[in-house]
């Protein structure tokens, strides 16, 4: 074990945010950091890129968000180098182009490429379990002071997308439990499947309620962190409508403006009170469970951070 190092580790971030995530903590943070992806070859040549095109050093670690068996290897590798880990952005997502909710906002107007059905399966696995997954195995090994960011969205806005008063107080009571919201993430799959998901008061967008998921397991991880007394901090941040693949190029903001919330969630000083927090894209703390969503609300440029 390298003593007291510490480290921080991105996940999916061989390119899009992720990687200006772990390029804005090669600079800023005391400690290692792990360039994480799925794919090897994508992860180091992105590695190299940093290295050569803005000369900052990272390191890599192979993580695939679905894969039990690869999110167990970084565990032990952290655990054996670092004794445990720091910092965990949960950045790796996937988005169907031709998701309902998505696509008009990005200009995509071909067929969709899977039923509706597939894409919710899909998403929901990569998005929300996948997260879960990574929380689950990575958790226990957090060190004391741990700072944890899992990027959501706007597009998971509380109120936005659940129109039904009981499935949306349910997902912001703060007696929601992790069990319950596995459930009501597999409820919306089969509904997709049935085809009855906008009826249970889904809406029509696999990516919003992933990220719903998303912001929802933050608020219970922030509870049970804070019983913890270990000063672990949990937020989810919103990047922004950003120019990446995920938003077929049609977002405004440039990928570095897009890892402000992230980059600031994980650099969060001891004993910070930015605690449970959906951080918007320039670090505002805004209310998910009660805040309505304005979508002239924009960014304010100053740096928080
Ligand atoms: P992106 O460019 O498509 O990058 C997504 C990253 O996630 C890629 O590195 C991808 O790896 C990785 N990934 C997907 N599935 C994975 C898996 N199973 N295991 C590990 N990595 C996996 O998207 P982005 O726009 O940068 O999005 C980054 C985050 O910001 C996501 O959480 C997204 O939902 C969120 N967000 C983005 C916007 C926006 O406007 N762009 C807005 C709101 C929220 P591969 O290259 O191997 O596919």
């Amino acid at each position: 074990m390298s003593g007291d190092k510490k480290v921080a580790i991105v996940t999916g971030a061989n390119k899009g945010i992720g990687l200006a995530i772990t390029k804005g903590l090669a600079r800023k943070f005391s400690g290692d950091v792990y360039l994480t992806a799925r794919n090897e070859e994508r992860g180091l040549a992105a590695i190299k890129k940093l290295k050569d095109e803005e000369g900052v050093t990272a390191h890599f670690h192979q993580l695939d968000i679905e894969d039990d068996e690869s999110v167990k290897r970084i565990r032990d590798f952290m655990k054996e180098k670092y004794g445990g880990i720091d910092v965990l952005v949960n950045n790796a997502a996937t988005a169907f182009l031709s998701d309902p909710e998505i696509a008009p906002c990005i200009g995509y107007d071909k067929p969709p490429s899977e039923p509706f059905s597939v894409q919710a399966e899909v998403t929901i696995r990569i998005n929300y379990f996948g997260l879960r997954r990574v929380c689950g195995i990575l958790f226990p090994i957090l060190k004391p002071g741990a700072r944890v960011v899992n990027i959501t969205s706007d597009s998971g806005w509380l109120s936005l997308i659940i129109k039904k008063p009981d499935l949306k107080a349910k997902l912001g009571s703060d007696d929601l439990t992790v069990e319950e919201l596995d459930e009501i993430m597999k409820d919306f799959v089969k509904a997709a499947e049935e085809g009855n998901h906008k009826e249970k008061g889904y809406g029509q967008s696999s990516y919003c309620i992933s990220k719903v998921g998303i912001s929802a397991l933050s608020r219970i991880q922030h509870q049970i962190f804070e019983k913890e007394g270990l000063d672990k901090v949990v937020n989810h941040a919103h990047p922004g409508f950003v120019n990446t693949d995920l938003t077929n190029h049609k977002g405004p903001s440039n990928t570095d403006d897009g890892a402000r919330s992230g980059i600031y969630g994980a650099l969060l000083p001891p004993n910070t009170p930015v605690r449970g927090k959906f951080l918007w894209e320039d670090c505002r703390e805004m209310d998910w469970v009660n805040g309505d969503f304005d979508y002239d609300y924009k960014p304010e440029r100053e740096e928080k951070s």
